[in-house]
């Protein structure tokens, strides 16, 4: 078992919570439960244009309905800007930031380009006065961790992406810096969160290494996806979840996981069932590895 475990969920405030986005957070709210850990919801307002107003606070209502509230007071990223700017001013004092005004299409204009979407490096040597992006430097080599659903995942980050933005010309903050920096503030020691932000992980770690904060375990789990293989998102127009019916939209998320119903009649009777189930496919191996550590140290 993880000492202290922590987890968290970490929606971003763009439209009501679907079925994707429960799958996401019931997964991450079993396993803490699971570890005997704590559950943190963090919102990640970073982007007020892509904001709808109210959802926030509905997706945190929504999730209260079936079952699922924050052990610790909401961190809003709207309220963590010194955070990010302390983190940013670390990052360009150990010589790993640059300003980038590259447009999108200049960037791509060029069928020379080996690196076929990765950023050239373009503005690393140039004097380039704000407004500007901000670029984190990436240095060659491949980054890799063992992710507990997917196994081992590396990747080359200067050759697919390159050098990427750490804050927008605007000034809005990067996902990618934002999260980092906030994982580490609340002391997360485990990230349950969807397949399609497995490639992101590399870029994290990247960040974390030059900042010097840890690395969380990472459990990156298949994402729902609509009849015609799109994954679920506002985009394409995923239902809104309402949870009038919360043991049913609980029992669906659950069989996205992977499991067979629980047939459980009330949220209480769902989440002890799910709980142990959570447990016996996550956590055995774990706990089976530092059982034969214990026996190994006494012999
Ligand atoms: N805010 C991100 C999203 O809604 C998730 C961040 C994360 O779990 O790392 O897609």
């Amino acid at each position: 078992m993880v000492r202290n475990y922590r987890g968290r969920f970490a929606p971003s405030p763009t439209g009501p919570l679907h079925q994707g986005s429960l799958v996401a957070a019931l997964a991450s709210w079993l396993d803490a439960r699971a570890h005997c850990g704590k559950w943190l919801i963090r919102i990640e307002n970073i982007d007020p244009p892509r904001e709808q107003r109210g959802a926030a606070a509905e997706q945190i209502a929504l999730l209260a309905r079936l079952g699922m509230t924050s052990d610790e007071p909401i961190l809003y990223q709207s309220s963590r800007s010194a955070a990010y700017e302390a983190a940013l001013q670390q990052l360009g004092a150990a010589g790993r930031t640059f300003r980038c005004n590259c447009t999108r299409r200049l960037l791509t204009s060029d069928p020379a380009d080996a690196l076929a979407g990765a950023y050239p490096g373009t503005c690393r040597s140039r004097e380039v006065p704000p407004p500007a992006a901000t670029r984190f430097l990436v240095r060659p080599g491949p980054v890799g961790f063992t992710d507990r659903a997917c196994g081992w995942f590396a990747q080359n980050v200067e050759q697919t992406l390159g050098d990427f933005v750490v804050q927008r010309a605007d000034g809005l903050w990067a996902y990618q810096l934002a999260v980092i920096v906030d994982d580490a503030f609340q002391a997360i020691t485990d990230v349950v969160r969807g397949a399609d932000l497995l490639d992101n992980t590399p870029r994290q770690m990247l960040l974390q290494q030059a900042l010097g904060l840890p690395t969380p375990r990472y459990l990156h789990l298949p994402v729902v996806r609509d009849a015609a293989g799109r994954k679920l998102s506002k985009q394409t127009r995923a239902r809104p979840l309402d949870g009038k019916n919360a043991v049913g939209e609980l029992e669906q998320a659950w069989s996205h996981l992977g499991f067979e119903p629980t047939g459980a009649g009330s949220i209480e009777d769902f989440q002890q069932l799910a709980i142990s189930a959570w447990r016996r496919r996550w956590c055995q191996s774990e706990a089976v590895r530092s059982e034969s550590a214990a026996l190994q140290a006494r012999e």
